[in-house]
């Protein structure tokens, strides 16, 4: 008893390291142990044919549509849009319900042979045969037929073939036993986890309604110890350990500075856009002619382009959103942690004598990686009412330590009382969000 048993543990542990051989070498594929449903966030998002950008667009979905997810790989999820349609769409353009997740019926197979179809029809496809006593977890059911969760993907079962034998509930975790993978390898513990949006819930146990023991910033990391399901158990700089779910999260190597493919966003909604508001805290940038600070304004401008940019459905990550101290390696750091498709760092210039100089100028770094971005956003802000001063080379340390797309705006000069009077009114401010969403928007074209 206890042999078979260890026999089968240990067949188990040859699976799964097989498993993660397999997935460190193409990225990784997480059948959920659950259903969860997320909710669509951009106004319109593109489901793909493969969880990347690069795969085929094969339909679209509007603002609050809920979608069932089938599997997760990376920073994509496999979900269910209809009865028959699955496809990919980028995790940062829903929202997961976590809270909400709906639960399904688990049911075991009756009999040796029994056929799997890739549609609800005998004469479609054949996906396999499944064996008696093999657990399913049920994802819909259509007329005589249910659809099924099969490897990372769907297939179709006759109902009569199957006998329901319980639910799955995303909080209880009663999933049939085999899913419950605790892994921990090597390759993992170099990792470390980075927090992706701000109030991220630190649980004590790796299920959504545990209690919740801290919330994260944003941009957080965090030491990985392992995973149990879908949770990633972490520590924190303090010590402290906890859960964090794997999909508000991303998993991050240590050494190699993400030596992943970059990425790169093929409209708006599907880019990360990383905004850089100059200085802040201590460091207080220009001054106008009255003594008001740069890091004021140019926090302000950002939040601003920030809730356009969101408006619009890209993922943004803003280097600082209060008046912090923050230095100029780190803003760097977090285009090139995040793999941003661009990053903006808005500044507000100022001239040697007041109202000596007047106008917008973008600065690029380097000239393969930036043109195009700084060409495309100066295109736009040429119509601002503040005189446009074109493209210029920058040496700054924000660009120099970028290893992604980037362009520091300095948006008119502060120390002119006439530029500091647009700098400071919300027309202004809007106008310079608008023309960097269109600018954007005709960089991703
Ligand atoms: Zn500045």
């Amino acid at each position: 008893m206890i042999k078979t048993y260890l026999k089968k543990l240990w067949r188990w542990r040859i699976l799964i390291i097989i498993a993660l051989a397999i997935m460190t070498s193409i990225g990784t594929t997480v059948a959920l142990a659950y259903s969860q449903q997320v909710v669509v966030q951009a106004s319109v998002l593109n489901i793909r044919k493969g969880p990347g950008l690069a795969y085929d667009v094969s339909a679209q979905v509007k603002r609050g549509q809920k979608l069932t997810v089938i599997s997760k790989r990376n920073e994509w999820y496999q979900v269910r849009i209809s009865n028959n349609q699955v496809g990919w769409v980028a995790s940062w353009l829903v929202k997961n319900t976590e809270v909400s997740a709906t639960s399904y019926q688990v049911a075991r197979v009756d009999s040796n042979n029994t056929p799997i179809y890739l549609t609800n029809s005998e004469s479609s496809v054949k996906m396999g045969l499944l064996q008696a006593g093999k657990s399913v977890t049920i994802l819909y059911t259509n007329g005589s037929w249910y659809q099924i969760k099969h490897n990372d993907s769907v297939a179709w079962v006759k109902r009569n073939a199957v006998h329901v034998t319980g639910t799955i509930d995303a909080s209880a975790q009663t999933e049939p036993q085999n899913t419950q993978t605790t892994t921990q390898t090597a390759t993992k513990s170099s990792e470390v986890v980075l927090v992706k949006t701000n109030n991220t819930h630190l649980r004590q146990q790796p299920n959504s309604s545990a209690t919740v023991v801290a919330n994260l910033a944003a941009n957080t990391k965090l030491t990985y110890v392992k995973t149990v399901n879908q949770w990633y158990q972490v520590k924190t700089s303090t010590g402290q350990t906890g859960y964090v779910a794997s999909w508000v999260v991303s998993l991050q190597n240590k050494s190699t500075n993400n030596t992943t493919t970059p990425k790169v966003a093929s409209n708006l909604a599907e880019s990360t856009i990383v905004l850089d508001a100059g200085h802040g805290g201590t460091d207080s940038g220009a001054l106008s002619q009255s003594d008001y600070y740069e890091k004021t304004y140019t926090l302000q401008i950002a939040k601003v382009v920030a809730s356009h940019l969101r408006a619009a459905g890209a993922n943004v990550i803003m280097t600082r959103s209060s008046d912090s101290t923050m230095n100029l390696s780190s803003r760097a750091t977090v285009s090139n942690n995040q793999n941003a498709d661009a990053f903006i760092s808005i500044h507000l210039d100022s001239a040697d004598s007041h109202s000596g100089a007047t106008g917008i100028t973008t600065y690029y770094y380097n000239k393969n990686r930036d043109t195009k971005l700084a060409t495309s956003l100066n295109t736009q802000l040429a119509g601002l009412p503040l005189k446009n001063r074109g493209l210029e080379f920058g040496n700054f340390e924000v660009l120099r330590d970028n290893q992604r797309p980037s362009v520091l705006l300095e948006l008119g000069y502060i120390n002119n009382n006439s530029d500091f009077s647009y700098i400071r009114s919300t027309a202004y401010q809007t106008e310079v969000a608008s023309a960097i969403v269109n600018g954007l928007t005709a960089y991703f074209k």
